[in-house]
């Protein structure tokens, strides 16, 4: 058979840290980065004794999330103790839950390979705790243990296996990121960890049952996803194809080596022994409070695109971009509101800035200026300060060394030269220089023109008002 008569099905299980000051348990800080076991208290290394505190606001963020992904939210719900022994888990179990998780039956709007609009079903969300983190001595050989991130606030986002390609699972991820980004529960910063999945890959001939899964664990690059995905897909169905069984498996992706190791045969639900948490209460939500988390969501990626479109005449290609992204339409609203020029920041953002972030391999979040210096970028343009050529050295500056573009082009002399005489002076010492050029004008080649206004630009560095070069030229080939 051949590989177009195989279905590849795919199922996600994404990880998301939450955005809290404190952790899910305890009151010691989330942030990402300190040093070494220095967030750390009895509850979150398990010390005998030491009793947690649920976290109100975990429930608040993932309620948030389970809103904006269409989920129902149940008044009544609970935590488990899900057991596994692995070094990094001070209390040999991970507070979890199993039967009764806070959302669920939900699901997120994507495209599928057509562009047609396609549902992704959310079969849950659960809240957890993340674990502490292993920190592996290549010198000198064994691991050292980090409990900054044990008991960090998770959310598990669990897909139905709706999914049927990689790039509907790119692109399942990428709306999910920026939904939990526009409710502001979690930064989803994938180089931190905060943002990572467990990728279940199968796949069955057509009109069959689907096949056994295998699982990815713990992917944190949207690449390096569709790479596994795709190597699984074609690794299964040679498989398939030789009649070896596949087994179900948790796998690990090397990203270098571009292929999938076996780690250990999966776990079944059993083998956690899961049982109702007894050191914490039931947790119940009113109506309320449920319905004032509704009000108060935000404005959605969807709503911000349709008023881009309608209010401020932006195409829908342009909506789209922008909006993918919470920080990028955060500084398109911000700097358009400041400059009043949306259209050029909406330019800004979606060429040059797109560019060098793709060039740099970096996130719109990791955008290292202020809406104030590109509002001021586009207003110095417009004002006539610099040309458009000198704004994007600006930009580069922008992204090296962020500061107010005013002082930029000042420190670097870059002003745009509008003084009539000199640049009359340009154009003469231009003109003289290329009589061809004036030949060819006088003949009726219009295209002389560029050229002479490209050299006027070279002559001056740029700095040139390509606009006053232009009518000089003009002024002085009529003569
Ligand atoms: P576990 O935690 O044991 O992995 P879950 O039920 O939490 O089990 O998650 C199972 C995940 O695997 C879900 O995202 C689901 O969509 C996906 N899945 C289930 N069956 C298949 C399959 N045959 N092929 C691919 N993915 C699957
Ligand atoms: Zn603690
Ligand atoms: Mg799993």
């Amino acid at each position: 058979m051949a590989k177009e008569d195989y279905e590849l099905v795919i199922g996600l299980e994404v990880h998301a840290e939450l955005s809290t000051k404190t952790k899910i348990f305890c009151s010691c800080e989330t942030e990402f980065g300190a040093e070494p076991n220095t967030h750390i208290c009895p509850v979150c290394t398990a010390m005998p004794g030491a009793l947690p505190v649920l976290n109100e606001k975990v429930i608040e963020y993932a309620v948030k999330a389970g809103l904006a992904t269409n989920c129902t939210i149940s008044q009544d719900s609970k935590n488990d103790r899900k057991n596994y022994f692995y070094p990094d888990l001070p209390k040999s179990y991970q507070i979890s839950q199993f039967d009764k998780p806070l959302c669920s039956n939900g699901y997120i709007e994507i495209e599928d390979d057509l562009g047609n609009p396609k549902k992704i079903r959310i079969l849950r969300i659960h809240i957890e705790e993340d674990a502490g983190k292993l920190n592996h001595n290549e010198l000198s050989g064994g691991s050292l243990v980090d409990l900054n991130r044990a008991g960090v606030p998770l959310i598990e986002i669990v897909s139905e296996p709706d999914i049927r390609s990689s790039g509907e699972a790119d692109r399942y991820l990428k709306k999910l990121k920026s939904i939990l980004q526009y409710i502001d529960v979690s930064d989803c910063k994938m180089q931190e960890g905060s943002l990572r999945a467990d990728v279940n890959v199968s796949v069955h001939k057509k009109n069959e049952p689907f096949g056994t899964r295998h699982e990815m664990k713990n992917m944190n690059s949207f690449k390096s996803i569709q790479r596994a995905i795709e190597y699984e897909k074609d690794s299964q169905i040679s498989d398939a194809e030789r009649g070896i069984t596949i087994s179900q498996e948790t796998l690990r992706w090397d990203d270098f080596e571009g292929r999938t190791f076996n780690m250990r045969d999966k776990e079944d639900a059993q083998d956690y022994r899961y049982f109702p948490e007894p050191d914490l209460a039931q947790i119940k939500l009113s109506d309320e409070y449920i319905e004032n988390i509704r009000k108060s969501l935000p404005e959605m990626p969807e709503s911000r695109r349709a008023r881009y479109m309608s209010e401020l005449g932006l195409s829908e290609k342009d909506a789209n971009l922008l909006t993918a992204s919470k920080a990028l339409s955060d500084i398109f609203e911000k700097a358009g509101e400041i400059c009043k020029n949306y259209k050029s920041v909406c330019n800004w953002l979606n060429s040059d800035v797109a560019r060098i972030l793709n060039e740099r391999e970096e996130e719109p979040e990791q955008i290292p200026f202020t809406a104030e210096n590109l509002a001021e970028l586009v207003k110095l343009i417009d004002d006539g300060t610099i040309s458009s050529s000198i704004g994007k050295k600006v930009l580069d500056e922008l992204f090296e060394n962020p500061r107010s573009p005013k002082q930029i082009i000042e420190e670097k002399g870059w002003v745009q030269i509008s003084d009539e005489s000199a640049i009359k002076e340009v154009v003469i010492k231009i003109l003289e220089a290329n009589p061809g050029s004036v030949a060819d004008f006088k003949a009726g080649k219009d295209r002389a023109l560029g050229f002479l206004v490209g050299q006027a630009m070279k002559e001056t560095k740029g700095k040139g008002n390509p606009k006053m070069l232009n009518e000089m030229f003009l002024e002085e080939l009529r003569k």
